[in-house]
């Protein structure tokens, strides 16, 4: 008889197959048992009817515990009221592992214990979904860069110098020198982009921000795409095509996963570009104009203000050319402004934030050098990456997209920490 998985269910209806499962839950009553069997692939409803299958096999059926892991043989079914489509009706049930007092029950869990227990949690359908989720747009997102031509290049993680100063780095030690973990890899990936035209990475990156939200983890992935010849208008456009592919990507691969979350999908079916621009001068006099007078020009957005912000869009919107003095020293200054730069954020919609932030980077060796300067930066540590405009340098711009902010907008969950297998968070470093 043919082992298979849930997933492959659909390839084998009216067929005997056996499946290697867990009990994720169950219900019986004295002449049928219904066990919601999951085995990673997916999740389906075995039926267990006394008078087919006989007392003792029945009793067995009736005694699985939450978690006990089993191999079940029975014959796949069609079945039109599970939005899954299939059953499994059940022949015979062998006990692999009995799991006794498995922590976390059907019933209604505070998030600190589901934290706690985060290595089980993740068994959950809901946490199921949210990682299948992830795993899509992990997908789609290698699918998006690779039909555009561009190469993945993969950054160091270890490095000796960061982008944007040292106050949110981890450091450590590499043999005698000081290290730091990796904040973000766009500067070697320019120097890639320099040796391979369009490229991407997608890798973790660590930041020890002291502040705790929903929207911030302390290790968390980015993907960094970065292009030579491309000025910041061409970048949007590929912003805005890279995250509508993902959206559809999920719609059209995730519906199960999306349905299980109960996620709202005809907000998702709009996304698609182009999106909207709005200056940040603009935002600011539109923030100013609708009650909030705690931001003023040249001043970054709180998470209230970008979710303000976005509301009034059913679209990602990109807020462009912030303040010079707000951002990192690599940003292209505004051609006719000194006081802005050639960059943007794109923000979620339904209150998720900013999910990418890139720009136009500077490709003149002197200003380069000047705006290291100027952020009194370790000129020695960036000495290598002033080569690149200094052979050949050309305008080229590139961008960082959370993967966990993605994540957690398009599943709709409200906490970035289901977003990610294990979260690094504040005040917290286990399991
Ligand atoms: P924020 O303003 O929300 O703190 P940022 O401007 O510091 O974000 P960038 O340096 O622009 O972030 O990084 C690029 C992208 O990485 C962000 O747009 C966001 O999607 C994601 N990101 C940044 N910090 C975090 C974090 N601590 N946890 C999860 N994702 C993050
Ligand atoms: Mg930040
Ligand atoms: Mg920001
Ligand atoms: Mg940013």
């Amino acid at each position: 008889m043919k082992k298979i998985t849930i997933a492959e269910m659909a390839k084998y209806n009216g067929q005997t197959v056996k499946l290697g499962a867990w009990i994720a839950n169950k219900r019986s009553s004295g002449k049928i048992a219904f066990l919601q069997l999951r085995d990673g692939s997916g999740f389906v409803q075995g039926v267990v009817v006394k008078a087919e299958v006989g007392d003792e096999l029945f009793a067995t059926a009736k005694a699985l515990t939450q978690e006990t892991s089993v191999y079940v043989t029975g014959e796949v079914k069609e079945d039109t009221r599970s939005a899954f489509g299939y059953e499994l009706a059940v022949t015979d049930v062998e006990v692999i592992h009995e799991a006794k007092d498995f922590p976390i029950t059907p019933k209604e869990h505070g998030t600190e214990f589901l934290m706690d227990n985060r290595h089980l949690w993740l068994r959950s359908r809901r946490q199921h979904a949210i990682m299948k989720i992830r795993n899509e747009i992990i997908r789609a997102t290698y699918e998006f860069f690779n039909d555009n031509g561009f190469v993945k290049v993969d950054p160091p993680i270890l490095t000796g110098s960061s982008p944007e100063g040292t106050s949110e780095l981890f450091a450590t030690k590499y043999f005698d020198e000081d290290a730091y973990l990796s904040q973000s890899g766009q500067l070697y990936m320019e120097a890639a982009a320099m040796a391979l035209g369009k490229v991407f990475s997608f890798g973790p990156t660590f930041r020890a921000e002291k502040s705790k939200t929903r929207r911030h983890l302390i290790e968390f992935w980015m993907i960094e795409p970065e292009m030579a010849f491309i000025e910041h208008a061409e970048s949007l456009e590929v912003q805005e095509q890279y995250v509508s592919h993902i959206v559809q990507a999920v719609l059209t691969n995730c519906k199960l996963e999306l349905e299980r979350l109960e996620r709202d999908v005809s907000k998702l079916e709009k996304i698609k570009a182009p999106f909207p621009r709005v200056s940040y001068d603009d935002a600011i006099k539109w923030l100013n104009d609708n009650g909030f007078d705690d931001i003023k020009w040249g001043e970054d957005f709180g998470a209230p203000h970008e979710t303000a912000l976005a509301e009034s869009y059913d679209m990602p919107i990109f807020i462009t050319h912030y303040p010079i003095g707000i951002k990192p020293f690599y940003m292209q200054p505004h051609p006719e402004r000194d006081d802005v730069v050639l960059c943007a954020d794109m923000i979620a919609p339904e209150g998720y934030g900013e999910i990418i932030g890139g720009s136009e980077r500077i490709h003149d060796y002197e200003l380069m050098k000047q705006r290291i300067k100027e952020h009194n930066l370790d000129e020695e540590a960036y000495a290598w990456y002033l080569d690149l405009s200094k052979y050949g340098a050309v305008p080229h711009s590139g961008f960082g997209l959370g993967l966990e902010r993605t994540v957690a907008w398009i599943s709709g969950v409200e906490h970035i920490r289901e977003s990610i297998p294990f979260p690094r968070l504040l005040n917290r470093l286990y399991p």
